[in-house]
């Protein structure tokens, strides 16, 4: 069964191909700056843009809510130097946006993530950016990524939805030639082109761990997205770590991802990125499970423990 109520979906883009901007304009025009709800070290003033677009720099998940679906917006680190950390965040996702460069066209690190996105099964959406560039030539632009995706095997490349935006003037179309708008359309291509994440809720609790991040208050983060079955705080959990080592232990906080921050939750289930504390004992790539189900998830392949920040 796949969730319809929400998208997971990674943004993948050469450095300045205007990531930042995009997602920037996705959570202005979602609505999601009038309330403050950032927590950690950053109070949002709504009135602020200069540093609304700061922040979002920091965060590496996002959440949107558009037309009563919960967009999960994950960012991708672009380098090769990240081995298996990108393979194993493109896994929490369905589908990507390929943000490119209306005058650049795709460059190394599209190339390079394209690649695993494309292994790991994600559906595209090619995003041409900044097309109120003078010297843009967007549908040249589109072509070379088509091209791009065919030549990493992708049999029905020519199938694959594009739409054209200007994150910085904050509006994507079908036409090339706009030049105004919002950005929404985009949103209406996620919902429409990328699947639900198939979830598994009566399952027994399976998920692994994708990164980690540090709380003076709560001490490590777990973050992941849940394969399977349901997490509450309470809940006891085994740890199955490399080599077959298990550990048993005790879910503190659940949290999912909202806006530009994270909010407890009661009960996260299978298709959720959540936030979970209380796992001192875990590394990237273990296996959060059910006590009853201690069914270790596979591994990628490069398992480089990272403290990275959501
Ligand atoms: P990132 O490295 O992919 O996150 O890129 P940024 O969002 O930081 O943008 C890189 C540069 O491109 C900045 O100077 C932006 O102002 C500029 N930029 C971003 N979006 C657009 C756009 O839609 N049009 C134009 N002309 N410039 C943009």
């Amino acid at each position: 069964m796949r969730r319809q109520d929400i998208r997971n979906i990674a943004i993948i883009a050469h450095v300045d191909h205007g990531k930042t901007t995009l997602v920037d304009a996705l959570l202005r025009q979602s609505g999601q700056f009038r309330e403050s709800q950032l927590q950690g070290d950053c109070i949002l003033d709504s009135n602020d843009l200069e540093r609304e677009r700061g922040i979002t720099i920091l965060a590496k998940n996002i959440a949107v809510h558009y037309k009563g679906v919960k967009v999960n917006i994950i960012d991708t680190p672009g380098h090769s130097d990240f081995g298996g950390e990108v393979e194993r965040v493109l896994r929490m996702a369905d589908g990507a946006l390929i943000l490119v460069d209306a005058f650049e066209g795709p460059k190394p690190q599209t190339r390079f993530v394209l690649t695993k996105a494309l292994e790991v099964g994600l559906k595209p959406i090619i995003v041409v950016n900044k097309i109120d560039r003078i010297d843009c030539r967007p549908e040249d632009v589109v072509l070379e990524t088509v091209h791009l995706i065919e030549e990493l095997g992708h049999a029905d490349s020519l199938d694959v939805p594009y739409i054209f935006a200007s994150g910085r003037a904050g509006y994507a179309s079908h036409d090339p030639l706009a030049r105004s708008g919002t950005i929404l359309p985009l949103l209406d291509m996620v919902l429409e082109h990328i699947p639900g994440p198939v979830a598994n809720v009566e399952e027994p609790f399976q998920m692994m761990v994708t990164s980690l991040t540090w709380s003076d208050y709560v001490g490590r983060i777990v973050v992941g997205r849940i394969n399977n079955g349901r997490v509450k705080p309470g809940m006891k959990v085994a740890i199955l770590k490399k080599g077959g080592v298990q550990v048993t232990s005790t879910i503190e906080k659940v949290e999912l991802f909202d806006k530009l921050g994270k909010v407890e939750a009661e009960v996260a289930e299978a298709g959720d990125i959540v936030a979970l504390t209380g796992l001192g004992d875990s590394e990237i790539g273990d296996t959060i499970t059910d006590t009853a189900a201690p069914i270790a998830l596979p591994r990628t392949e490069v398992d480089e423990p990272t403290l990275s920040m959501v």
